[in-house]
């Protein structure tokens, strides 16, 4: 790669970004802390999105010792929404590992700074560069697409060692004065001009030397393998309605400690075809359906309400007997017929304790709770049983 061509690249984005640069809260500062939220809370999120959730997590946990220090039901309440729970959970080991390890402070270089939980190649480089000014690379999806046409690169994006191969061009042509500037030049020239689909290569500072502009190339690329489908799985939920002394309320059960949505709270449900469930006859209780996609496994629900009392008999078996858990992260992503076995039976295994009492979301030990309209909100749940539970609750008014 010609030294004038990388230099005019960086020269112009840096320009560009001064001029252009969207104004993010996080934008307004170099704590190293600030920083690692975002970029955590902005994988597979949009930023709209992200906006309100960075300014209350940071009000509620504001420092990394608050963050290690944090009770697990505050933490998954205040990531509620966004998913992805892992994320939150890895961001907290690495909190107590940067106490205990570096006396409170983020780590300065890649090497320590990678080995915190759930620092990526990416977060890794944003945090460097952003808040440290060190010439490190911060390679998503958008600098991927930019990079690929900007150099007309064919290399599948979907590969590990493309983006290894980008890294490397980059550490030639970030400028040392000026990382931090560049690194979001580039997601925002990705975010907002050089956009997947119809890049707007007329308003775009760099497509004077733009290869794939020249070549009149720039829709075909870049070149990325298509990811597999997420695996349908239909599912039957339960509504569940206390009676007797449980009148008004609906029963919510604790995810195991390992796999998906960790510990979260949810409604009962269990791997059931619809056609079983139509042979069970639960059709009579059918309340609505609805649908959460995760990155490998698609939930296709079918919701039902039922009394306690009557449980029993549309089950076919007692609550404690109802399996509860995925097939944990792990079998999943392999995708292979003995993972699905070997998940089948962890799932089996899940099978949880209807403790009869009635629990409260913040406590740690309980595995299932009973909550009314006025406390369900206060449990950390997944976003498809917040909104089943937030059109049940509107349905049956005040
Ligand atoms: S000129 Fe077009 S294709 Fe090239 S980087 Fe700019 S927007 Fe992307």
């Amino acid at each position: 790669m010609d030294a004038f061509k990388k230099q005019w690249f960086a020269e112009q984005l840096v320009r560009w970004y001064r001029a252009n640069q969207r104004d993010l809260p996080w934008r307004r500062t170099k704590d190293p802390y600030h920083i690692w939220v975002s970029e955590i809370m902005l994988q597979q999120t949009r930023v709209d999105t992200v906006i309100p959730y960075y300014q209350r997590f940071l009000e509620k946990f504001p420092s990394i010792a608050a963050l290690a220090e944090a009770p697990e039901a505050e933490l998954l309440k205040a990531w509620e929404g966004l998913g992805y729970y892992s994320r939150v959970r890895n961001m907290q080991i690495a909190a107590r590992t940067i106490q205990e390890a570096y006396g409170g402070k983020m780590p300065k270089t890649r090497e320590e700074i990678s080995k915190l939980r759930g620092i990526g190649p990416y977060t890794a480089g944003a945090i460097l560069s952003i808040a440290f000014g060190l010439p490190e690379p911060a390679v998503d999806g958008n600098v991927l697409r930019v990079m690929s046409r900007f150099f007309l690169l064919y290399d599948d994006i979907a590969k590990a060692s493309t983006r290894v191969k980008v890294e490397q061009m980059l550490y030639g042509i970030i400028p040392e004065d000026a990382a931090g500037e560049f690194n979001q030049g580039m997601m925002d020239l990705g975010a907002t001009i050089c956009t997947p689909r119809s890049p707007n290569c007329t308003a775009c500072p760099i497509a004077g030397h733009c290869a794939a502009n020249l070549a009149g190339a720039a829709e075909e690329l870049p070149v990325k393998s298509k990811a597999k489908k997420p695996r349908p799985e239909e599912r039957a939920v339960y509504i569940i309605e206390g009676t007797g002394k449980r009148q008004g309320k609906i029963m919510l059960r604790r995810r195991p400690s390992e796999g998906l949505l960790a510990r979260m709270w949810e409604l009962p449900h269990e791997l059931l075809p619809f056609e079983a469930q139509e042979q069970f006859g639960l059709s009579e209780r059918f309340y609505m359906e609805a649908e959460h996609i995760f990155s490998h496994i698609r939930w296709k629900l079918r919701v039902y309400v039922c009394g306690e009392d009557e449980i029993e008999e549309l089950l076919g078996k007692p609550l404690e007997q109802l399996p509860g858990g995925e097939q944990d992260d792990r079998s999943q992503q392999a995708g292979t017929a003995a993972a699905a076995e070997a998940g089948a039976a962890a799932e089996a295994a899940a099978a949880y304790d209807a403790d009869p009492s009635d629990g409260s979301p913040a406590d740690e030990e309980a595995s299932v709770i009973w909550v009314s309209r006025e406390t369900w909100r206060e449990a950390a749940l997944p976003n498809v049983f917040i909104r089943i539970l937030e059109r049940y609750y509107s349905e049956r008014g005040e």
